[in-house]
């Protein structure tokens, strides 16, 4: 008898318990339209490239409409090489700092692991440190409101294949859960978080508090010209323009297809994480790439993020102090 009630209490806790649970469709539909602040946090140290976050940049971007801000975080150039691996506890505080600085206004707040390049080069080398530096972030955010979101890692590169980053992402994933066992987590495919490379991501098939990631610069071509982190290459694309053709919207519109055929396969929410073009393309270009790829994003029920606020793919400008308001229009509309 005793054993049939432990039986009915243990099965009714678990069903209240399974009520709260956030619903990670309803998370990633509150991160909505969001907004990177990239080449502050993911840079070795903040101000190495020029951005110095300042308060006011998150109430520019609250007032734009953003629901949510990613911010990219080098953790890795914080942390020390040698276990246990100890994150600066200095870099930390300004992390926090950030992020109330998103939470306070009302915004959902994204970090991740970024420009980790040692463990793109040598995975199996920084697997054991990947996992302890995550296990530090979520013990130290775990009583943080569901609204603090975590990205395993940013765009998985060169020896970080789909094999070996399907294998590391579930040991930054345990170390997540032993402190946050709810918490959205998302996570993106291989080859730089590569949206025709879903079907190689391996997940967890019962943790279902996943959002998975994509990004979005193609064609590249167009969005990546002149960009020097490409290469001598990217300078002979100067002058590539869209504009807009059925056949261009088409390939853009399959990819999302695609992508959406495959979250509702696999019953998981989607979060275009970065998207954008690099300054040296036309305005006109640029203005109608966004608002079609935003637009879609939209229309197959993804959340998104715009690469980046102020920097050399940036919708606002830190000099005039304003926005390229044709170009900030295409991700946030104007209500009237
Ligand atoms: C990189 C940036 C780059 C952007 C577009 C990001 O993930 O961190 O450095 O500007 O992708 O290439």
């Amino acid at each position: 008898m005793r054993k049939i009630i432990a039986g009915i209490l243990v099965s009714l806790s678990a069903s209240c318990f399974a009520a709260e649970e956030p619903n990670v469709f309803n998370i990633n539909k509150m991160i909505g339209r969001g907004m990177n602040i990239g080449a502050a946090l993911e840079s070795p140290n903040e101000g190495d490239w020029g951005v110095t976050l300042q308060e006011e940049y998150f109430q520019i971007i609250k007032d734009a409409g953003f629901n949510s801000i990613r911010l990219p975080i080098s953790w890795s150039t914080h942390a020390q090489e040698a276990s246990p691996y100890t994150i600066d506890p200095k870099f930390l505080k300004r992390i926090d700092w950030a992020v109330k600085n998103t939470m306070s206004r009302q915004m959902v707040v994204i970090i991740n692991t970024h420009h980790y390049k040692e463990i793109y080069k040598d995975p199996n080398g920084h697997r054991v440190r990947f996992a302890a530096i995550w296990n530090q972030i979520a013990e130290h955010y775990r009583d943080y409101p569901e609204t603090l979101i975590f990205e395993l890692l940013n765009e998985p590169e060169g020896n970080l294949k789909a094999a070996e980053w399907n294998s590391i992402l579930k040991d930054g994933l345990a170390a997540v859960r032993k402190s946050n066992p709810h918490r959205a987590v998302i996570i993106g495919p291989a080859n730089w978080n590569d949206i025709k490379q879903l079907n190689s991501l391996e997940l967890p098939k019962d943790d279902r508090n996943i959002i998975v990631t994509a990004h979005y610069y193609l064609p590249f071509k167009f969005t990546h010209q002149g960009a020097p982190w490409g290469g001598d290459a990217t300078k002979a694309w100067l002058g590539t323009k869209w504009m807009g053709s059925e056949e261009e919207k088409r390939a853009i519109k399959k990819d999302f297809d695609e992508a959406a055929q495959w979250a509702e396969k696999n019953n998981r929410p989607i979060f275009i994480g970065e998207f954008g073009t690099y300054y040296k393309a036309d305005m006109d270009s640029r203005i109608r790439w966004t608002k079609y790829v935003s637009d879609e994003a939209i229309n197959h029920g993804f959340s998104f993020a715009y690469w980046e606020f102020s920097f050399n793919m940036g919708l606002y400008d830190r000099e005039t102090k304003s926005w390229r308001k044709p170009l900030l229009d295409t991700v946030i509309p104007p209500k009237n």
